[in-house]
């Protein structure tokens, strides 16, 4: 199915939480007890991204629910872009139900799959080969743009999220219009906050695992987000009117969805629920 280049592309938000969900999983926090107490927005699925019928960001342990939620079409998928291996993101298990007999798929439907040389390993180290599951592997390079058809481009920018492997963010591009997915962020390298100085976002996504707490390495908080988003201002990156988005919060960061509005709403950012949507 093709698309008008003019037509927006949807890209929904299918997890906005931190690695073992919210409410986590075993928890008895107070954070997870006024979650499932509330429910709606504060039920947070692990970290995923779909851009229209064809690409996807990361297959984690939610992938089933999600479908079943967002009324997805996983033999849709043409490219999935795994940012880490981190278990949230990446689940090998789920990736192998497309093997015969478990999944009914037409033999030319072959899944490119495109990450860091640490997710080849974990994905090559099963059982049973990527082949078996029509699936191939792409190992992708920093800064080097991928070609996804339909006139989109993702170009892997560095983060600084992992210590024994090169995590990424997807800078989603098409036509004149970008969309950053920054969940698993770090504060950037260097190298990144060089690469973004020369483009323009139509809309950032970007991590607040923390939440209330005070984040940098690995990880972001509230006040980080707030920090990002000045020094994109500045390198002309956004200008006052980008869509920034704060996701992936974790229960530990302790604030429910309407005190992340509360903190966000004076800088204009919009904390994440799952099921958002923002146009590429
Ligand atoms: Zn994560
Ligand atoms: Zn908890
Ligand atoms: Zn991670």
């Amino acid at each position: 199915m093709s698309q008008e280049s003019s037509d927006p592309m949807l890209l929904t938000i299918l997890g906005t939480a931190a690695a073992e969900g919210w409410p986590a999983l075993w928890c008895t926090c107070e954070a997870c007890a006024e979650a499932r107490r509330l429910g709606g927005r504060n039920l947070r699925r692990r970290a995923a991204y779909q851009l229209g019928e064809r690409i996807r960001v990361d297959f984690g342990p939610d992938s089933l629910w999600q479908m079943n939620e967002f009324g997805l079409d996983y033999a849709a998928l043409e490219h999935l872009l795994i940012t880490h291996s981190h278990g949230d993101h990446i689940d090998r298990r789920e990736i192998m139900y497309r093997r015969p007999g478990f999944a009914d798929l037409p033999d030319d439907n072959v899944l490119s799959i495109y990450g860091n040389e640490s997710v080849r390993e974990y994905l090559e180290g099963g059982r049973h080969s990527l082949e078996e599951a029509r699936a191939r592997f792409i190992t992708v390079k920093p800064f080097e743009p991928i070609d996804l058809g339909e006139g989109v481009t993702a170009t892997p920018l560095l983060a600084d999220h992992a210590d024994d492997e090169m995590a990424l963010n997807y800078l989603f591009e098409r036509g004149e219009r970008a969309v950053l997915q920054g969940n698993d962020t770090g504060w950037w390298p260097e190298q990144t906050w060089e690469f973004l100085a020369g483009k323009r976002l139509d809309t950032l996504i970007i991590e607040c695992t923390y939440g209330s707490r005070k984040g940098g390495h690995h990880h972001l908080g509230a006040e980080d987000v707030l920090a990002v988003r000045a020094r994109l201002l500045k390198l002309g990156t956004l200008s006052e009117s980008t869509r920034v988005i704060a996701t992936h919060f974790s229960h530990n960061g302790g604030w429910l969805h309407e005190r992340l509005e509360e903190f966000f709403r004076p800088h204009g950012i919009e904390p994440a629920f799952d099921g958002m949507q923002v146009e590429l």
